[in-house]
């Protein structure tokens, strides 16, 4: 079955063909970093991920850019509001590069914690203002800007398409904007570039044709993204709430720049809810960090996120990712003997396979392509084609398969194994009494022991 993933664009299930039959081109919106990111922003990253290696199972090489959104740009899409990197630095007493390596840093960390596999090419924001001051030039060229007195816009009324990604035209979306329309001619137009206000010097600017300031942070994606993966672009992908402004401007600037149709594929993936819990300007949000300081396995994060697919709204809960965790303890039983079985010369069991695969490439239903791995977990099969088969599907669900293990560090093993010696000498000699004693005293360590032809072993209780 070939990869079909479904496309905002045309609302849409399709099967996926890139531009060149190969290489798939991808930008993904990445991180702002004046704050963690919050259990919200990884859904996205962790649907994104599971994408990227969709694509990489259907044979496909991916070329993926992610943008680190450094630049302060504003609390919101209007075009006021304070500079989120400022912000966070008043807060944290840092300077504004500081605070962007940290939670740059952070980011990291949540995606390795995750298993979200690193973009080809990272790119700041910061590091591409010529790049951006490139792209406004040329829209200015092109008659689709006008300035003001503090500010280089974007005429959405000169695009007769614009919006199409929402579908809302732009008397509809003017309509539904209460925005300061300040010196701006419609409401959905938005900076390309906007400059320091006279006599005071922002943490970041930079001098540019039209006075010292900072770049939009609409152009930084667009501009990017042609700059890295060229006028043609297969998948651009982010959250749900991109789609209105984000994206649609992102399309408006691109399109109007090239003067031809620019993304063929747009992925968005559904919002996590946790009540008031994720508002990053407000600072009450949940983070991962958090989620492991409460002793959680982030995979057991990544685990409860792909329990639903991308394109359903999510409530987080506690009892949700608790069960999560159980599963991926259960898990954890069940692969490492049959690691400890397996020879690395095994191949996965075809029929198990063709059903995973069939999920993951009907638009990544990975609830779905769960149900088939644990239905591999109880094929009446050789322990060692069944592992190599969960390693196969391992190749999208990243759960680890390869290293799962039981967490013993709160355990003495050398200790138990002297127990288990004492057992298996007081059984020899037939002191059932005292083998029943030194199994009750490990049951109360919290100690299972199984006992087989082959010996005793044992596990977590
Ligand atoms: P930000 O760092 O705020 O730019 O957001 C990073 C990514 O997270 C973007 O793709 C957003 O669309 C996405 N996002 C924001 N809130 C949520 C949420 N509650 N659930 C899922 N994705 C979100
Ligand atoms: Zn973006």
């Amino acid at each position: 079955m070939p990869l079909k993933l479904y496309n905002t664009m045309t609302r849409s299930v399709d099967e996926f063909t890139p531009r060149d039959s190969k290489t798939v081109t991808m930008y993904t919106c990445g991180p702002t970093v004046y704050n963690f990111a919050h259990i919200g922003n990884l859904r996205t990253y962790v649907f994104e991920d599971v994408l990227v290696r969709a694509l990489a199972m259907a044979g496909f090489d991916v070329n993926r850019v992610m943008n680190v959104t450094d630049v302060g740009h504003l609390t919101d899409d209007a075009d006021s509001g304070e500079d989120k990197m400022e912000k966070g630095a008043a807060r944290e007493g840092k300077t504004v590069w500081e605070i962007a390596q940290y939670y740059l840093d952070a980011f990291e960390a949540d995606m390795e914690h995750l298993h979200i596999l690193p973009p080809t090419v990272w790119c700041k924001a910061t590091d591409e203002i010529d790049t951006q001051i490139d792209q406004v030039k040329i829209l200015e060229d092109k008659g689709f800007t006008y300035t003001t007195s503090d500010a280089v816009y974007f005429d959405t009324s000169k695009l007769p398409d614009y919006g199409k990604l929402s579908r809302q035209n732009l008397d509809e979306l003017e309509a539904g904007k209460r925005v300061e329309m300040g010196e701006k001619k419609n409401p959905t137009d938005f900076a390309l570039w906007k400059c320091s206000p006279e006599g005071t010097q922002r943490l970041m600017e930079w001098p540019s044709p039209w006075g010292v300031g900072f770049p939009g942070w609409h152009i930084e994606c667009s501009s990017m993204a042609i700059k890295y993966l060229g006028e043609h672009l297969d998948i651009h992908c982010g959250g749900i709430d991109h789609i209105q402004v984000h994206h649609s401007n992102e399309i408006a600037q691109a399109e109007a720049a090239l003067g031809h149709e620019w993304c063929n594929w747009w992925m968005h993936g559904e919002f996590l809810l946790a009540g008031g819990k994720m508002s990053k300007s407000s600072g009450e949000f949940l983070t991962l960090a958090l989620l492991i300081e409460k002793g959680y396995d982030p995979i057991a994060y990544r685990y409860f996120l792909l329990g639903a697919h991308y394109r359903q709204q999510l409530q987080f809960s506690f009892e949700g990712l608790d069960a999560a965790a159980s599963a991926i303890k259960n898990l954890t039983r069940i692969v490492e003997p049959l690691r400890a079985k397996a020879t690395g010369a095994e191949q996965p069991i075809q029929a198990a396979m063709a059903s995973y695969i069939e999920a993951v490439n009907d638009d990544l239903n990975m609830p779905r392509a769960l149900a088939a791995m644990w239905n591999a977990t109880k094929l009446d099969a050789p322990a060692g084609e069944i592992y190599a088969t969960l390693l196969e599907m391992d190749k999208v669900l990243a759960l680890g398969i390869a290293t799962m293990a039981e967490d013993t560090s709160d355990l003495d093993p050398a200790a138990i194994d002297a127990l288990i010696v004492d057992r298996t000498t007081a059984k020899a000699e037939k002191n059932w009494g005292r083998a029943d004693e030194i199994r009750d005293e490990l049951m109360a360590m919290g100690i299972e022991i199984m006992d087989s032809a082959e010996g005793t072993t044992w596990r977590k209780a």
